[in-house]
């Protein structure tokens, strides 16, 4: 496996790759890779020669956020890919994002869910997204669907600047318990992590609440948001949307989403299900 830390270089790679009728299929990380990532990584293969970068991108954290204590362990990350036989993994410096001042402005619709809590974390994801795909012009992106606001926002920015990559969503990956796995999992001991599984058990009542009848929104919501308080959460937002994020839904219907962010013990966990 090829490491590059150079943009140069790893533009010259990918124009190479491109030259030979090569497809190119790019999963972005921040590392501390799990099996979530390694689903997106073997999603890749089947499409084309993989480009992992890894790279904790500073301009997607808030000041009060966990940008200095992020999970970094570039050693085993570098292992978890060569086992899986990855051609490159591109580990850009910060300068990549230093000295930046054309920032990609996040649409308003970005402003609610996650935006409303972190309010310069998704102009400093598209931000960074852009300036990769333009070094490594894939033919493909993958994006895991835990981060389902991100990848639909991906999704309009490559519309938007008619961009030829395909993005390509990958289901969440989760752990025995249901709990989506994270890099920030890391940051629990065994015990809380238990009881951080019963934030995906939550939402998971609450959408067989829905498949057993009940379609008010309010009604499906209230109580979850209820037993994840007993349970020790601060839930920053736990909202019924539509898919495209759009509208929240008082009437709820199969193909809504129901989406929630939470803090356990200091850790902020997302996820979200669908309704069937
Ligand atoms: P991150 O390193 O957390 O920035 O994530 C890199 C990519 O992996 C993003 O597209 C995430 O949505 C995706 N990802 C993270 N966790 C999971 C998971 N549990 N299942 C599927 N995809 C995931």
């Amino acid at each position: 496996m090829k490491i590059i830390t150079n943009i140069a270089e790893m533009k010259k790679i990918s124009k190479d790759l491109k030259k030979s009728s090569r497809r190119i299929s790019f999963i972005p990380t921040m590392g501390k890779l799990h099996n979530g990532h390694v689903k997106l990584i073997e999603k890749g293969k089947e499409y084309g020669d993989v480009i992992v970068s890894i790279f904790v991108n500073p301009a997607q954290f808030g000041p009060d956020e966990d940008f200095n204590n992020y999970p970094r362990d570039f050693e085993n990350d570098s292992k978890i890919l060569k086992d899986l036989n990855i051609g490159y993994l591109f580990h850009p410096a910060a300068d990549i994002v230093k000295n930046t001042e054309t920032f990609l402005i996040d649409p308003e619709y970005s402003n609610r869910l996650e935006g409303v809590f972190r309010p310069a974390h998704f102009q400093g994801v598209l931000t960074i997204v852009m300036k990769l795909f333009c070094i490594i012009n894939p033919d493909f992106a993958f994006f895991g669907l835990k981060d389902y606001q991100q990848y639909i926002l991906i999704k309009k920015m490559v519309e938007d600047y008619f961009l030829d990559i395909e993005v390509m969503p990958v289901p969440t990956v989760r752990e025995k318990c249901g709990l989506a796995m994270s890099s920030r999992n890391a940051y629990f001991n065994e015990d809380d992590k238990k009881i951080a599984c019963n934030f995906y058990k939550s939402l998971k009542k609450t959408a067989d609440l829905f498949k057993a009848g009940e379609t008010s929104g309010e009604k499906l919501t209230v109580s979850t948001i209820k037993e994840l308080i007993k349970s020790g959460f601060k839930i920053d937002y736990l909202k019924i949307m539509d898919k495209g994020l759009n509208i929240e839904k008082q009437s709820v219907e199969a193909g809504d989403i129901l989406l929630a962010a939470a803090r356990f013990k200091g850790v902020r966990l997302i996820d979200n299900i669908f309704f069937e």
